[in-house]
């Protein structure tokens, strides 16, 4: 009904996968693993705890969309899970490196070379083609335009007709997946979305996610997505959920309305923990 793609036995398989590494001290297949990450802004009496020691382990060629009423913490694991942050203790590993430990000159490269983003806000500079657009990941990291890449990302996204345009020249769901051919374009270990199917509406917003389902189904891609929408978060495997800046649960083959129904759970308690501060 949602369009999701297609999910059986590889789904299994992508479940059992999960089980064994929760918990597990090594994670051998984990894309992204962070151990007891916290992230505290400001100090003393204003101090907030965006993070209070999140442990997750997000396998490989999976897609994990993460969920929680507003102030959770969501922004601030992506960016933490994705080394555009520094958490203030933990350790957060892409495979086997520790992202915490890292110079920042080496993060810089690392992001470019082995992680991929997606904004709601696309993101594309408008005075290059669709084609430059999708190289720019690449030349960004010294590598040489490979075209014919280039040719085989917009061809996954279906837009290989217009590598020629510019942004201005595609619609809002046209502009998006050039930014997940972008996003791909260098093979990362993983995705991250944060909020991609904000600015789209329902037919849009439906395509984006089949495309992302995609391509873990079909490239091995790994996907890490934030979102508010019930119905984008059930194109995922696992639906992790924050509150508070604690995990609050996980839902494995999610539908919208189970989704929807854990985010009203959350809500509640939130609401009754601000009552009683
Ligand atoms: P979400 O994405 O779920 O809305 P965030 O990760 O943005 O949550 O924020 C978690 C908490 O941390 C919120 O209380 C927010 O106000 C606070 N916060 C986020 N960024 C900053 C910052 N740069 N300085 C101070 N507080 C912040």
């Amino acid at each position: 009904m949602f369009g999701r793609g297609s999910r059986g036995s590889r789904q299994a398989e992508q479940e059992a996968g999960y089980t064994a590494h929760l918990g597990a001290p090594v994670a051998v297949d984990s894309a992204v693993r962070l151990d007891a990450v916290t992230k505290t802004y400001g100090r003393g009496n204003s101090a907030v705890h965006a993070l209070r020691g999140i442990d997750l382990s997000i396998p490989r060629s999976t897609f994990t969309a993460v969920m929680g009423p507003s102030g959770s913490g969501k922004s601030t694991f992506l960016h933490c899970a994705a080394g555009l942050d520094r958490p203030d203790a933990g350790r957060v590993l892409l495979g086997t490196d520790d992202l915490t430990r890292m110079k920042e000159n080496d993060l810089t490269r690392l992001r470019r070379t082995r992680l991929g983003f997606v904004f709601q806000a696309f993101n594309l500079l408008p005075s290059l083609t669709v084609e430059k657009n999708v190289l720019l990941p690449l030349r960004l990291a010294g590598e040489r335009a490979d075209r014919r890449r280039a040719a085989e990302v917009l061809t996954m996204v279906g837009l290989d007709n217009h590598a020629g345009r510019r942004p201005a020249q595609l619609s809002g769901g046209q502009q998006q997946r050039v930014a997940i051919a972008r996003a791909l374009v260098t093979r990362p270990d993983v995705l991250f979305a944060d909020e991609p199917t904000g600015a789209l509406d329902t037919t849009t917003a439906a395509e984006v996610l089949t495309l992302l389902r995609r391509a873990v189904d079909d490239s091995g891609a790994t996907i890490v997505m934030v979102t508010h929408d019930p119905v984008a978060a059930s194109y995922a495997d696992r639906v992790v959920f924050l509150a508070a800046g604690n995990l609050a649960g996980e839902l494995y083959r999610p539908t919208p309305e189970a989704v929807a129904a854990r985010m009203v759970d959350l809500s509640q308690v939130g609401a009754r923990q601000g009552q009683a501060a």
